[in-house]
């Protein structure tokens, strides 16, 4: 049986989050939490897996005890169990410690045929974690796609990405990552009739530092070489409208020399 596992990170609402004018950190105290919304575009993709072959599907995801009944939403959707990964010790992780958590938590989970992520978070942002895990655990993967289809006789997974102007399709073998576009598809909504099921306290596992036997240097703040040097206000420049006069040759020579002096 197919085999999938799909990364969910919980963040807080971003229209909820606000900026410490003092210290320029995010403050997310008064944001409520939501599932990255990214992550349910890559649930759907892994629901239509399971619903053309019939999959195992797992949810992991890694952050504090608060998450939980978050996760929740997930096997409402239609997993199968959720794992979080969750220790003190994991604690100012960066996408390096984190995809190197993750990772163990997967390879503890057994593996799977596909581990299947968002793009990016709505936090974060970074982007490397798909690419990141694929790293960690030696395997191929295919970024942004837009949909997934599985060979299992030939053991490979076909990724559509859309570009433009077309679209191309990329394949690679099994065991695979992929990273799946944002608002690429509707996700489905929660089956209410099992959501009694989805709150039973067994459906979600929490697993430490010890559970995935993680090496104490490569997690949270000791496994984590960024550094955050400076945080700067983007500001954008001032927009000015300005008619130039003057012959085409005139005006093509002070549009030239405007540019000059902006770049
Ligand atoms: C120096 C430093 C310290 C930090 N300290 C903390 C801290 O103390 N606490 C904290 O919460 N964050 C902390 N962070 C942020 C943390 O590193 C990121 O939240 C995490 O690495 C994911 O990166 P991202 O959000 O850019 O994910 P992206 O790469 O943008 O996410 C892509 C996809 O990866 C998957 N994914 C990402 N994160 C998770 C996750 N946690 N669980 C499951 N799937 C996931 C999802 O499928 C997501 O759609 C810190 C970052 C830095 C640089």
């Amino acid at each position: 049986m197919l085999r999938i596992i799909v990364c969910v990170k919980i963040v807080p609402k971003p229209e909820e989050v606000s900026v410490d004018p003092e210290t320029w950190r995010l403050d997310r105290s008064h944001a409520r939490s939501e599932i990255n919304p990214p992550d349910m575009n890559a649930m759907e993709i892994a629901l239509r897996l399971k619903d053309r072959h019939g999959a195992r599907l797992d949810i992991l995801s890694m952050g504090p005890p608060f998450f939980d009944p978050i996760l929740r939403v997930a096997l409402a959707m239609g997993a199968d169990h959720v794992t979080l990964l969750s220790d003190r010790a994991f604690g100012g992780a960066d996408t390096l410690a984190t995809t190197y958590t993750l990772a163990k938590g997967i390879e503890k989970l057994g593996g799977a045929d596909l581990i299947i992520c968002g793009e990016e978070s709505s936090d974060g942002a970074t982007g490397q974690v798909p690419a990141g895990l694929a790293e960690w655990l030696d395997i191929g993967q295919i970024t942004m796609v837009h949909d997934a289809q599985v060979d299992l006789e030939r053991r490979v997974v076909r990724g559509r990405r859309e570009i433009k102007g077309g679209h191309e399709i990329l394949e690679t073998t099994l065991p695979a990552v992929l990273s799946v576009a944002t608002a690429c598809n509707e996700p489905r909504f929660m089956d209410y009739r099992i959501k009694e099921w989805a709150f039973d306290p067994e459906q979600v596992t929490v697993w430490g530092r010890n559970d995935i036997d993680a090496d104490p240097d490569l997690i949270g703040a000791p496994g984590s070489p960024t550094i955050v040097s400076g945080l700067e206000e983007a500001t954008s420049r001032e927009r000015k409208r300005r008619f130039l006069q003057g012959s085409p040759e005139d005006i093509a020579r002070q549009l030239s020399a405007v540019i000059r002096q902006a770049i």
